[in-house]
């Protein structure tokens, strides 16, 4: 269940929610009226939610929340540990295998000391902040920020399709390389993957072994192997995972290869 309340002084004016089924520009989620000529007046009330609840920042600062929810991270380096999500709404793209598309509308819009404050409830000290895109919310810049600038272990999952450029640099960054069986995979941005450091995290979900070996070549061409952390996961029950096990080993990958756990316990329901 999603644990949402409601925070709709201001409506989040300029967020348009992509309600065709067939993806639509990134720009068409972005807030024009993102706040960052109040970025450092952020930084000065967000060690203290109850003080930011009370100023205008957390009437500016909004973002469209799909879920905030307490579970297990089901992948990445840090799966198994429990962990807040903030999951925000809307994505531009369509992958095939989907399995979040329950929020690529919807939502509720939330300003920023109000999600601090539902996270302050489950005194975590990791915090996931997912969707959809989230970059696709300008103010989710803000967000992290504030999240980790409030004590939090701070990570971000992303399609790879936005540029991570202007993310923090303390927020542990989980890049999806999206492969051909995706649908998606015109919409990687090369681009960030200079910018990705050992801080960072790469993951490739695999549907075939097209992608499989197209992946292989993907690491090769833009040698990523020691620049982070690359993971590779089976599609949910479209590539069996023994297989994949076996093709890693025989081809001796230095890649991590993870089941995402929250499917497995939970099958993949909303709010875990
Ligand atoms: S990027 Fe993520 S949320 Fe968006 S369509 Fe792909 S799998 Fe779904």
């Amino acid at each position: 269940m999603p644990h949402v309340n409601p925070d709709a002084q201001l409506p989040l004016q300029n967020v348009e929610v992509d309600s065709s089924g067939t993806g639509g520009a990134a720009s068409q989620l972005l807030p024009q009226s993102a706040g960052f000529a109040i970025t450092s007046d952020l930084a000065s009330v967000v060690d203290s939610p109850s003080r930011m609840a009370s100023s205008s920042i957390s009437n500016v600062s909004q973002l469209r929340i799909s879920e905030i929810f307490f579970s297990l991270q089901g992948e990445t380096s840090r799966i198994g540990l429990p962990t807040v999500f903030i999951r925000l709404t809307g994505c531009p793209l369509r992958c095939s295998y989907c399995d979040t598309r329950y929020a690529f509308t919807g939502g509720q819009n939330c300003s920023i000391a109000s999600i601090l404050q539902q996270v302050a409830e489950y005194t975590p000290r990791y915090v996931t902040v997912t969707g959809g895109e989230p970059l696709a919310q300008k103010n989710c810049l803000l967000l992290l920020r504030a999240l980790y600038d409030a004590g939090y272990e701070v990570s971000l999952e992303t399609s790879g399709a936005l540029d991570i450029g202007e993310v923090d640099g303390r927020v542990m960054r989980v890049v999806d390389i999206k492969t051909p069986a995706s649908g998606e995979a015109e919409k990687n941005l090369w681009e960030n993957l200079p910018l990705l450091t050992q801080h960072d995290e790469i993951k490739f979900v695999l549907c075939d072994e097209n992608d499989y070996q197209w992946a292989r070549l993907i690491i090769q061409q833009h040698q990523l192997t020691g620049k982070c952390a690359i993971v590779f996961s089976p599609a949910h029950a479209t590539l069996d995972a023994t297989q994949l096990a076996e093709w890693i080993l025989r081809d001796r990958l230095q890649v991590r290869m993870l089941l995402q756990l929250h499917k497995l316990l939970w099958n993949n329901a909303p709010g875990h």
